[in-house]
């Protein structure tokens, strides 16, 4: 893998306006792996420019042909998929398997699930006496993540190109190379140049010059809740649109019915892979008091499990947060049942998959994300208690139930305040809207709900 010294913007790669680098570092050995700019202001500027200039022929640009792009940029990822699996592994730490599984097969399955529906959507509908257009919001600013680093790029970026839109995006400064691959591969599937454009950079420098600028019509972010209430406030006092995607808290929850064994299984995976670093992940278990003592012991044996399987989290920062939720869930009384806050190898940002007992609501290890492999598994005394715990957090992102029955499991899921629930252990869906209720955000990605996020509406009468 390579990285490339400059910024793509305007269809090229160009310097950087200053000389200030990211060093990325690979959080498995600890080894500098390459260096990109660090973009600011003025690179910000530069590229909101160039979006804005390729942004009334890319909007008048016929959907088929908006839609073809999207069909070549889904098949240059699928045909650089080993390059892209190794670049997140490299950059990220996540597994190999998990690489190529996950973080390269979703976005290429998300970037084809586009070019479908750009060439499939109506662009116009008759209301009555009215001809409805829906149109492109403009010039959009996607910041995002390193957790899931092509596929927070792609849920933002095809759904904005199928749109008509052009889009500035600034990667995570931990995982910049992947963010670079994509560029080169919207290059080789021949979106015209300023369509889409690339400056690495840090969130408060880079970042925030984004969120800020007049010229950007729309924000879309993805990341901790801080930072997206920042970009809220300040999208609402320049009256320009938002999505957020933020952090969450969900809750699997396992009915008295439930095939405990699978549910409990199935739990501790979704909770440990990719490190536990996943913004919907079911890091709450909640057990009927009566299976509750069964469902611990299931829970540890799986996560010791993991042991070695697991990979690193993203940097020390990181490490150091997550060890230190483990250390204050074990000081509010829970009780250590696999895993703990020590770190697990000497080098490498490694944390051992971790389940805590005994956790009660208040705690802040049931409050807040931690953001790395650490399961809390809570009782409940009946189905009410259950729905009182599962709802009682500031999130509302995603959830699962498990029961004898699917309907059963159905009926609990709707009085959820959250906006996906798996019923028992139901697959992703590249289609399905994802985002949040409450804090977790506000808007939806993926599917024609992720589409209708970059459009809006002018209504013609007759
Ligand atoms: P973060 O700081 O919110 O990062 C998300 C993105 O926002 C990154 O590109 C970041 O740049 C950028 N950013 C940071 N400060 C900014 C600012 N003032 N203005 C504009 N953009 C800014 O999240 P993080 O520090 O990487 O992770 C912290 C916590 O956030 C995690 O522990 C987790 O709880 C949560 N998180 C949630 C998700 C999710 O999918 N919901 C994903 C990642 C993290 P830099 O990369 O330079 O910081
Ligand atoms: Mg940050």
């Amino acid at each position: 893998m390579k990285a490339h010294d400059g910024l793509y913007i305007g269809g090229a790669w160009r310097p950087a306006a200053g000389r200030d680098e990211i060093e990325v570092v690979n959080p498995a050995d600890e080894q500098v792996i390459g260096r990109v700019p660090a973009g600011d202001a003025m690179d910000v500027d530069t590229a909101v420019r160039a979006a804005r200039a390729a942004l009334a022929t890319w909007a008048a640009t016929p959907p088929a042909e908006r839609a073809a792009r999207l069909g070549a940029l889904r098949d240059v990822l699928a045909a650089r998929k080993d390059e892209i699996a190794g670049t997140v592994t490299a950059e990220l730490g996540s597994p190999l398997p998990f690489s190529q599984a996950v973080h390269a097969s979703v976005p290429i399955a998300v970037a084809g699930s586009y070019a479908e529906l750009a060439a499939a959507h109506s662009f116009e509908e008759k209301v009555g006496n009215s001809t409805v257009l829906h149109e492109p919001v403009g010039v959009v600013g996607a910041i995002t993540p390193w957790n899931y680093p092509l596929h927070q790029i792609v849920a933002k970026v095809a759904p904005a190109l199928a749109a008509g839109c052009t889009v500035v995006l600034k990667p995570a400064e931990d995982t910049p190379l992947t963010a670079q691959l994509f560029a080169e591969a919207v290059h080789e599937a021949g979106v015209p140049a300023g369509v889409f454009n690339l400056v690495t950079g840090l969130g408060p420098v880079a970042g925030q010059a984004l969120a800020e600028h007049p010229d950007v019509d729309l924000v879309s972010f993805t990341g901790s809740t801080a930072v997206g209430r920042r970009i809220g406030a300040a999208a609402g006092a320049a009256v320009k649109k938002v999505a957020l995607e933020l952090g969450g808290k969900s809750a699997n929850v396992i009915l008295p019915s439930a095939d405990l064994a699978r549910a409990v299984n199935v739990g501790v995976a979704n909770v440990m892979s990719n490190s536990g670093q996943t913004c919907s992940a079911w890091t709450r278990m909640l057990v009927h008091r009566d299976r509750y003592d069964e469902a611990v012991e299931l829970a540890a044996a799986a996560a010791a499990k993991y042991g070695d399987r697991i990979g690193p989290v993203v940097n020390a920062r990181q490490q150091a947060r997550v060890l230190g939720y483990i250390e204050k869930g074990v000081a509010e009384g829970a009780r250590l049942v696999a895993g703990g806050p020590e770190a697990p190898r000497e080098q490498g940002y490694f944390v051992s998959p971790t389940v805590l007992a005994d956790v009660t609501p208040e705690m802040t290890v049931a409050q807040e994300e931690i953001f790395g492999p650490v399961l809390s598994v809570l009782r409940y005394e009946d189905e009410e208690d259950a729905l009182r715990i599962a709802n009682g957090t500031v999130y509302g992102l995603a959830g699962a139930v498990w029961a004898g029955e699917e309907s059963e499991a159905v009926a609990f899921a709707r009085r959820m305040d959250t906006g996906q629930v798996d019923i028992n252990g139901g697959r992703f869906n590249p289609l399905a809207p994802f985002g949040g209720y409450k804090q977790s955000g506000v808007g939806r990605e993926l599917g024609s709900h992720g589409l209708a996020e970059y459009l809006q509406t002018k209504s013609l009468q007759f």
